[in-house]
């Protein structure tokens, strides 16, 4: 099923990552038995950021468990900054043969290990190529976007011009960055509403349960930290537990308001963590219910 006809009628999604050390069919299907259980409208499967190393990817693969195993549709996250289009083309095929029929296409972080081929500068470009490769409707496409701004922006403003570009190259629902203070998101969706982005923007939230995890996270995106986020990381921040509660109630909070304010969507950023994800679905699923 396509994206955009799972969005009229499911606003709950999942994100998961494949392990780097841990990776065999049982450490998946331990995660997977119980997110899938969660009955998310998709769950999307990061791509490694250092492009495509087909033989070491295990995206497509892991898609298509969800898809064949488990019955959840899965969104392929592909980058293509580092990689040639002759091997996006590989994993297009790929993904056709097993099914797959959402993409979330991206540029891909720059890494410094790294130097890139040069076939693709911006997400924006890899769209354009799935559209010109592949046939009318065989993928759906999702795209990246960051309510505080892209880092490598100079503004805010400028970087929802940029969106805008990317979605009329054929994007049919966004997804965003990570943000802990909503105002941020409610900004940002007024801004894109000017600029005519019409699609679906969907609400990336990450429950914080490791303060360094974070931190990093924070530091390469961009986000900031609220004031109250910071003092309750530093309070709990040696205590797993502590801040594992604290962190979920934190989440809570910003999904229930961002659903009282009609959010299109919330895609949790799940981290593999199915303990995480089962709170948080437990604390906000009258609220789903009575979105659906
Ligand atoms: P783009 O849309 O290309 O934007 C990148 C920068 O270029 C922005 O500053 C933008 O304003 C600017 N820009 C865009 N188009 C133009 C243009 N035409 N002219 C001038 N400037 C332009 N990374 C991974 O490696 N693997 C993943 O699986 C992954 N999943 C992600 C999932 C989500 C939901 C999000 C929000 C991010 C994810 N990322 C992932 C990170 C992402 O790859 C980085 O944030 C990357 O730096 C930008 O990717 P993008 O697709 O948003 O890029």
């Amino acid at each position: 099923m396509k994206v955009r006809d799972i969005a009229k009628k499911s606003v709950f999604s999942l994100e998961v990552f494949p392990p780097k050390k841990s990776y065999s069919p049982e450490s998946i299907s331990r995660i997977f038995d119980r997110l899938a259980a969660l009955e998310p409208g998709f769950i999307s499967v990061t791509y490694g950021a250092g492009g495509s190393n087909i033989q070491q990817n295990k995206t497509v693969e892991l898609c298509r468990i969800l898809k064949q195993d488990y019955h959840v549709e899965p969104v392929a996250h592909l980058t293509c900054f580092n990689s040639r289009k002759d091997e996006v083309l590989t994993m297009l095929e790929l993904m056709k043969e097993q099914g797959i029929e959402n993409i979330l296409a991206l540029r891909g972080d720059r890494s410094p290990d790294i130097t890139p081929p040069g076939d693709f500068r911006y997400a924006c470009e890899l769209i354009d190529f799935i559209r010109s490769h592949t046939k009318e409707d065989e993928f759906d496409i999702c795209a990246a976007c960051y309510p505080e701004g892209h880092p490598e922006c100079g503004s805010l403003k400028e970087d929802v011009l940029n969106l805008k570009h990317k979605v009329d190259a054929g994007v049919s629902l966004l997804i965003s960055q990570l943000f802990f203070d909503n105002e941020d998101f409610y900004r940002f969706r007024e801004l894109c509403d000017v600029a005519g982005i019409k699609v679906p923007i969907h609400a990336g939230i990450m429950p914080v349960t490791n303060k360094s995890q974070i931190e990093r996270m924070v530091s390469t995106c961009g986000a900031s930290l609220p004031k109250k986020l910071s003092r309750m990381m530093a309070r709990y921040e040696n205590n797993p537990q502590a801040l594992m509660d604290a962190g979920i109630s934190y989440a809570t909070e910003q999904i229930v308001d961002l659903l009282a304010s009609g959010v299109e969507g919330i895609h949790l950023y799940a981290m593999n963590r199915p303990k995480m994800a089962e709170k948080i679905k437990g604390n906000i699923s009258s609220l789903l219910d009575a979105r659906q």
